[in-house]
């Protein structure tokens, strides 16, 4: 089993993750496509590179830096130094990831996205936030990208968390082997478990897989009793109908057991800059943001089932009970 896998981010007082106070752990790599991603830079398993060119002075360090003339300007950097539209381009197909041109950048405007921890330094860090954990019933959630697709790491690294009397969540798009998921929800408390879409095509063509394993290891998950949150990130054209809501409401309703609550979460475009910083197109970024307003019906369709529902994934009941954690 590997030491270490790369982590892309350690997220505090997060409320939106489970309850209370969460530090989210996101693991880098996914096996899904989803096109709304809000974590673009999970999806690779291998380190990437940001360039936020808000920051950049355009100083011409980094092109001089790099050993593949993989950061391009039109014209030369001297000249490029006058210029204030931006000329600064990196040919990602050429880089290499060596990494030379962020040690060059003074300006904080290259960065490595993806760092390797291990299981002992990622609990160090968790639990410095252990005195928000107990007063609001908080802990970490391991996030991603998806930890079922480091599976060994992430059992591990969960096991050990309990071990250090964490409330420990997983936060997983189902999308693995049953026994791979199984051996991972042994040492949670709660699962946070992503649907997407009741139809395996609509689901295919918007995340890259079909979602059969999907809905049968939620069927499996909930048979065991296990406390899970079945988040629904609803987007626009994809699954904002009433037919969706109700289909997946029918669906969650006769699950066993485990299922003590839906989180609707609606879309939103917060995360534009970050596919510019690593050169990706959107395709959604056309699309606006989810008046939360607009999931009150959908909402009432899962209630009506006698589903708790939340719109927003909220991990407080009330936002006084937030300040007061
Ligand atoms: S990471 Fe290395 S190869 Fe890639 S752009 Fe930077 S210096 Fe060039
Ligand atoms: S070294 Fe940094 S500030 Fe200078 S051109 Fe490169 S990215 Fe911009």
């Amino acid at each position: 089993m590997a030491d270490s896998v790369l982590i892309t981010d350690i997220q505090r007082f997060s409320v939106n993750d489970g309850p209370g106070f969460r530090t989210n752990v996101y693991l880098k790599g996914c096996p899904l496509r989803c096109q709304w991603c809000h974590n673009p830079e999970t999806i690779s398993a291998v380190p990437e590179l940001y360039w936020k060119k808000r920051l950049c002075v355009q100083c011409g360090a980094c092109l001089e830096a790099c050993p593949r003339d993989a950061i391009r300007p039109p014209i030369p950097p001297e000249e490029a130094r006058q210029e204030t539209s931006t000329y600064h381009k990196i040919v990602r197909d050429r880089c290499d990831l060596c990494m030379k041109c962020v040690d060059a950048c003074l300006y904080g405007a290259l960065e490595v996205v993806g760092r390797p921890m291990s299981i002992e330094k990622i609990l160090d860090e968790v639990e410095e936030d252990r005195p928000f954990y107990d007063n609001s019933g908080g802990g970490m959630t391991l996030s991603g990208g998806e930890p079922s697709a480091h599976a060994e790491f992430s059992r591990r690294l969960l096991e050990q968390a309990k071990a250090r009397a964490l409330h420990v969540c997983l936060d997983t798009n189902g999308y693995c082997e049953w026994e791979v998921l199984k051996s991972l929800i042994e040492h949670v408390d709660i699962v946070l478990f992503d649907l997407k879409h009741i139809d395996p095509a609509r689901h295919k063509e918007r995340t890259g897989v079909s979602n059969e394993r999907i809905i049968e290891n939620l069927g499996l998950l909930a048979e065991t009793g296990q406390p899970t949150w079945v988040r629904i990130p609803v987007v626009p054209g994809f699954n904002d109908s009433v037919e969706f809501h109700t289909a997946a409401a029918n669906l969650l309703a006769n699950m066993e057991r485990g299922i003590v609550r839906v989180d609707l979460l609606p879309f939103h475009n917060w995360c534009q800059d970050k596919y510019g910083w690593l050169g990706l197109e959107w395709t959604l970024r056309d699309v606006e943001a989810m008046d939360p307003v607009f999931l009150e019906i959908p909402a009432d369709l899962y209630r009506n089932k006698g589903l708790e529902t939340t719109i927003g994934g909220s991990g407080f009941e009330s936002s006084e009970q937030a300040l007061d954690g």
